[in-house]
């Protein structure tokens, strides 16, 4: 036990990831934990799902996993998705979405104090605020949600939840994070609330931005430090996630297994697909993108392929490419906790010349190789040529940022608030 003092005081500057349970494939993340195998530590529900989740959310809270519920809020409001399963809530409509007039003194409307006796009753450790998409701006939404923001806060230090700590979720678009007044406005407001952390959800941006959208969060995310919270890129992912954590714009990233790594406001305009939402993903670090299983069996018959793209992890995929792509779920989670613990193991002023140095550059030269190779199938040499491209199109705007960063100051680093003492046995 001599060496736990070490664990339970991690670096301060390690990169927090949160993972994203999301509707399916929590019983897969329950053998997962079972298994020992879960190196994130910090799990987020979505309020409509939870309810049959309880057993995972037992196991993590028990093995002392951070959980944090997402109380989908904004799902609520817009008119695909407000009769969805977010309707069923004691705080949803089935009928129509909220509208910000909903939330006026003169209604009876009480979302606070239901949110706030939920998060109690599953015993979370933090909730998300509940708030609205922004799309534009002035948007009367923000005042709804600062309001709502701190009557939370109430609620729950009445409800018994006082120990229950809130997270901003800031979900916007990067065309409105672009503009310096919309964020300082942002800063203004947000750093008067009770909250720990603020979480950035950035249409536009995610694991498959373009250099220049990945440069734009970059740069919104800086003007954030000002509110002195430690910052959370929400739905992201991939080099773009991880180089926005690397330069220490962010602390932490959120998404969910080989999903909810891109946030995309239009979805929530169109209606929910039906059916076959949870098809194989199977993730490929060094192209920074994922395969349908039958693609990347596909790809796997070039000669070559194998042998530069199959995983040869033996702690990750035992058995090379089958297990790839019989559990992408075990791989995506090792192969991301991987990147982030080898850049947290760097120390903050060298982060970022890792990341592109260690990273980024190896990726690129991989993907050339991929991009060279004999692929008989035109989808799938398609597929890695534009891989490549994206890669090398985010080595600029990423060298440039880098370059430009040494005076800029870095987001505060996260505070873990599960409980360590339980958690350490199963990070090491
Ligand atoms: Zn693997």
């Amino acid at each position: 036990m001599s060496a736990t003092v070490h664990v339970l005081h991690p670096p301060s500057s390690a990169i927090g990831a949160f993972l994203r349970v999301g509707h399916t494939g929590f019983r897969k993340l329950e053998a997962l934990l079972a298994a020992n195998r879960l190196p994130i530590r910090r799990v987020v529900f979505d309020a409509a799902h939870i309810g049959e989740q309880v057993d995972l959310l037992k196991a993590l809270r028990s093995r002392g996993y951070e959980t944090v519920l997402d109380p989908n809020c904004a799902e609520m409001a817009t008119s695909a998705r407000f009769d969805s399963a977010v309707g069923n809530l004691p705080w949803g409509n089935s009928d129509r979405p909220w509208t910000p007039q909903d939330f006026s003194q003169a209604r009876n409307l009480d979302t606070a104090k239901a949110l706030a006796d939920f998060a109690v009753s599953y015993g979370v450790d933090a909730v998300l605020a509940p708030t609205h998409l922004i799309e534009s701006t002035p948007s009367p939404w923000l005042a709804v949600d600062l309001k709502l923001s701190e009557a939370l806060r109430r609620e729950l230090d009445r409800s018994g939840g006082k120990n229950v700590a809130i997270d901003y979720q800031l979900i916007t678009t990067n065309a409105v994070l672009k503009d310096p007044t919309n964020t300082d406005l942002f800063v203004s407001e947000l750093q008067h609330l009770p909250i720990d952390n603020i979480w950035l959800r950035s249409s536009g941006f995610g694991a498959s931005a373009t250099g220049t959208a990945t440069r734009a969060f970059i740069e919104a995310a800086q003007r954030f430090h000002q509110a002195n919270r430690p910052l959370v890129a929400d739905f992201a992912g991939g080099f773009s996630g991880i180089a926005a954590a690397a330069l220490g714009a962010i602390a932490g990233l959120s998404s969910g297994v080989g999903q909810k790594e891109n946030f995309r406001s239009g979805d929530w305009k169109k209606p929910q697909a039906k059916g076959g939402g949870s098809a194989k993903r199977i993730y490929i670090p060094e192209l920074d993108r994922y395969f349908k299983e039958d693609q990347l069996e596909r790809f796997f018959e070039t000669k070559g392929a194998r042998a530069r793209f199959g995983c040869n992890d033996q702690s990750c995929c035992p058995h090379g490419i089958e297990d790839m792509i019989d559990k992408p779920h075990v791989h995506f989670i090792t192969q991301r906790s991987r990147q982030i613990e080898n850049l947290s193991s760097i120390p903050e002023s060298r982060r970022g010349e890792h990341f592109l140095l260690h990273h980024l550059d190896p990726a690129i030269r991989s993907a050339r190789q991929g991009a060279k190779l004999k692929i008989a199938d035109d989808e799938i040499s398609k597929v890695v040529s534009d891989a490549k491209k994206r890669l090398i199109l985010l080595r600029d705007p990423l060298s440039d940022v880098h370059a430009n960063s040494g005076s800029k100051s870095r987001s505060r680093a996260l505070r873990f608030r599960g409980s360590p003492q339980k958690t350490n046995k199963a990070t090491g």
